[in-house]
């Protein structure tokens, strides 16, 4: 059955402070603090709309463990009776590495919470502070530990690009958070938006975003590494919203970025096996039969069928069979 997260945003609400790039509201558009009742209606909608779905109750936004201990009981009670009644599989939340413990994951696990995301962020110390995330990766890699120990799955966020990070500061967390073995992950790029301290640096010179072009092309390798070690990438780059576009400062915000980041790794991997790089041009073309699985076709095709127009302005005319033994994310070049 598809899984499906009811979603609850519970925004900034936990935080002890303000990270250097979050404005969250810009984020997710949602400052109002939900109630129980919301969650009732969250619910009832989700299983009006389809109830065939895998559920689970999905409290993000902030910083869900460091709530308000009362407030915290009173969602998770609301949201506990659906888990109890077989209407949703479980509870999903996110919170801050430096708010778990034993006493807050006994409390989850008598309340039906199956799936903890923590925040990571970054795992070079360096970078955590820069930002003021006021926790430290020991936070990240012990807090993993112990929710894996409690037998929730495991899910962690990671950020590109934030402020004093770098390529390989990038790749470093995505091994780090590799040995740590979550279930799922989330990467964002970093979005830089204004009333931030983040917006503030840029406006000053002083962070340099990275280009939906670099972006691409780390995430692209992250993706793959991700999925080298069977580890689900379950988002990658944030929910187009239009406080977030009113929001960033510098535009390399891409709506469907996980497609262009699959995309690059399709067209990496067609010139990988014809044994040319991006700048290779042939003056005469020629015509090159590539096997696909059927899923991926659109993803090596690209948007706006960019790799196609890529391929051709290199003099590669490409002709797709499709296979259904070829692997998702791979691709054979048959003639
Ligand atoms: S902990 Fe999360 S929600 Fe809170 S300020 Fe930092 S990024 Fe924003």
């Amino acid at each position: 059955m598809k899984h499906g997260n009811i979603s609850v945003f519970v925004p900034h609400n936990g935080c002890p402070h303000q990270c250097s790039f979050c404005n969250q509201k810009s984020i997710t558009g949602v400052q109002y603090q939900p109630t129980p009742e919301d969650v009732d209606n969250a619910v009832y909608t989700a299983l009006a709309f389809q109830k065939k779905y895998d559920y689970e109750i999905a409290f993000f936004g902030g910083s869900f463990t460091a709530i308000n201990r009362e407030y915290m009981l009173s969602l998770l009670n609301a949201a506990y009776k659906y888990v109890k009644s077989g209407d949703v599989r479980g509870i999903r939340l996110s919170t801050r590495p430096d708010a778990i413990d034993r006493e807050v994951l006994d409390i989850l696990k008598s309340y039906g919470v199956t799936s903890i995301e923590l925040g990571a962020q970054s795992m070079c110390d360096e970078v955590l502070s820069a930002n003021l995330r006021g926790h430290t990766s020991d936070d990240v890699a012990n807090s993993s530990r112990l929710i894996k120990e409690y037998g929730f799955s495991l899910g962690l966020q990671m950020m590109t690009g934030l402020y004093k990070s770098s390529y390989d500061r990038d790749v470093y967390t995505a091994k780090r958070i590799i040995e740590l073995a979550p279930e799922t992950v989330r990467v964002y790029p970093t979005i830089t938006l204004g009333g931030t301290m983040l917006g503030d640096l840029y406006l000053k010179g002083e962070y340099i975003p990275q280009t939906l072009d670099e972006s691409v092309d780390l995430c692209a390798l992250l993706l793959k590494m991700f999925w080298k070690n069977n580890i689900e990438v379950i988002r990658l780059g944030l929910h187009y919203s239009e406080d977030l576009k009113k929001g960033m400062l510098f535009n390399n915000y891409h709506p469907a970025f996980k497609e262009l980041c699959e995309s690059k790794i399709f067209i990496d991997e067609f010139r990988k096996q014809f044994g040319i790089d991006e700048n290779a041009c042939f003056n005469e073309s020629v015509n090159v039969t590539v096997s696909i699985n059927p899923k991926s076709v659109s993803k090596f095709v690209g948007q706006g069928r960019e790799n196609i127009k890529r391929l051709a302005l290199q003099g590669i005319n490409v002709n797709i069979v499709q296979d259904n033994d070829i692997a998702l994310y791979g691709l054979k070049i048959v003639g």
